[in-house]
């Protein structure tokens, strides 16, 4: 374990805390165990909870985790002496203030920081869910589309709430194929397109402003769906094309989400939805017999579909951001900054290998921080085959990669390029800052397993 800071930070801040509540009795609550069973409750929950991948740790580099900052962690600590309940001012006076303020910081960072509407959400999902709700509303009856490579949550939104999806092309870098959008467009049904600036499989960014441009032809809603990359904005001048313009477009789009728990050093339970048009407000308008009383000022929950939602999230993210704020040329950017590098450092690796074992996805890619190669073989099964027990020699190192499938023909020195067969790739998200620092280790390790499994 990294050395573990919050003990310290938590004591200095709950005696402060403790001063606003002073005049409270003890609880006597029968319930509230002796203090000797509660550890050994503990004990037993310790011992349950190290059945588990190191994920803090930089030789885990497979999927998209990334340890919360210490002061998340406090913070969020801190609350939970309050529990708070952002629903409403009454549950959460102080976190909602607060969660006000952190959705406005994110909103700055998409040059939204005058007039939007956003809230947390529990997940990126219940964002996109609150997106495509409110698209269904302002473009009745039509189609929602998104690229093949969009997160599958949006067919599944899309079923919820009973509006018809359809996926589209991509290329072999996994963008959205404008040629293919535009032909649909021409259809004339068309109410809503998902455009992902990071997809979960590849990091790969849709073409934005291409995208954009459709609508000087076409009527249509873009939501941004940016739950993994996000921050990639605050660092996009450094991106490659075509990555840096689609950034560079993302104002002009009518929603965003993005999920401060994948790279905003969060804990889960934190996702955020930003719509350019506050007048969408209008949609959730709603009465609630018992809820909003004690603040004639906005309750959060009468702006998002989910009641209950955790304040100590709001916290967290506060603290989080006053602590590092979303500038380009601040300590988190850098972070960011360090995980694209640490990617670029793994392609060139696999690139270099002097016994060509490894594919990679056409160059332009990674635009992101997630490298995907596929293993040079004689056919396409023992290609997968070779990717599974590669990334089982891995984890037996204790270096923790991912696995996932793509079309074969994406690849150079696909067997078929005609073909849309699935391949078996090893995936590795690059997403904390340590893993720059860490390459070479991680290099090494994976040729030792690699060479463990391949035939010589
Ligand atoms: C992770 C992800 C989601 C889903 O978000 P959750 O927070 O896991 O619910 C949606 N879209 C994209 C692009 C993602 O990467």
């Amino acid at each position: 374990m990294p050395p573990d800071l919050l003990p310290g930070l938590l004591a200095r801040a709950s005696e402060r805390l403790q001063e606003a509540f002073a005049e409270l009795p003890p609880r006597s609550d029968p319930a509230w165990s002796s203090l000797a069973d509660m550890a050994s409750v503990l004990d037993a929950t310790a011992q349950r909870l190290g059945d588990n991948y190191p994920y803090f740790h930089p030789l885990y580099a497979g999927q998209m985790l990334k340890p919360p900052h210490p002061i998340a962690r406090a913070a969020y600590t801190l609350a939970m002496a309050i529990n708070p309940n952002n629903h409403a001012r009454d549950g959460g006076r102080a976190s909602s203030e607060m969660e006000v303020e952190a959705v406005a910081e994110i909103a700055g960072m998409f040059d939204w920081a005058d007039g939007h509407l956003g809230h947390l959400t529990s997940s990126g999902t219940l964002a996109n869910l609150e997106a495509l709700w409110v698209a269904g509303q302002s473009h009745p009856g039509k189609r929602i589309v998104g690229s093949s490579q969009a997160h599958y949550t949006h067919q599944r939104i899309s079923s919820v709430l009973q509006l018809p999806y359809s996926p589209l092309a991509t290329d072999t870098c996994g963008r959205m194929d404008v040629n293919a959008l535009e032909t649909e467009l021409r259809k004339g049904d068309v109410g809503t397109v998902v455009v992902t600036l990071g997809t979960t499989a590849l990091g790969a960014v849709d073409p934005l402003h291409d995208i954009l441009e459709l609508r000087q032809n076409h009527h249509f809603r873009i939501h941004v769906d940016a739950a993994y990359g996000g921050y990639f904005k605050l660092i996009s001048n450094a991106l490659d094309e075509p990555a840096r313009r689609a950034y560079a477009a993302i104002s002009q789009a009518d929603s965003i989400v993005v999920d401060p728990h994948k790279h905003g050093l969060q804990p889960y339970g934190c996702g955020c939805i930003l719509f350019r048009d506050p007048a969408v407000g209008r949609l959730y308008k709603h009465d609630s017999p018992y809820t909003y009383f004690t603040s004639k000022e906005l309750h959060l929950g009468e702006i998002s579909l989910e009641c209950s939602r955790a304040g100590a999230s709001a916290v967290a993210l506060w603290a989080t951001q006053r602590l590092l704020p979303l500038k380009p040329d601040g300590a988190f950017a850098a972070g960011l900054s360090a995980g694209r590098r640490a990617a670029l450092a793994l392609k060139r690796h696999l690139q270099q290998d002097t016994a060509a074992r490894f594919d990679l996805l056409p160059s332009g890619t990674p635009e992101l921080d997630i490298v995907v190669w596929k293993l040079r073989a004689p056919d396409l099964k023992t290609s997968s085959n070779l990717a599974q027990r590669i990334f089982a020699a891995c984890a037996a190192r204790n270096l923790h990669l991912a696995l996932v499938q793509l079309p074969e023909s994406w690849f150079a020195h696909a067997h078929n390029p005609a073909s849309r067969e699935l391949v078996t790739c090893l995936r590795s998200v690059l997403m904390k800052p340590e893993h720059e620092f860490w390459l070479e280790r991680i290099w090494t390790l994976f040729v030792e397993a690699s060479e463990e499994v391949l035939p010589r």
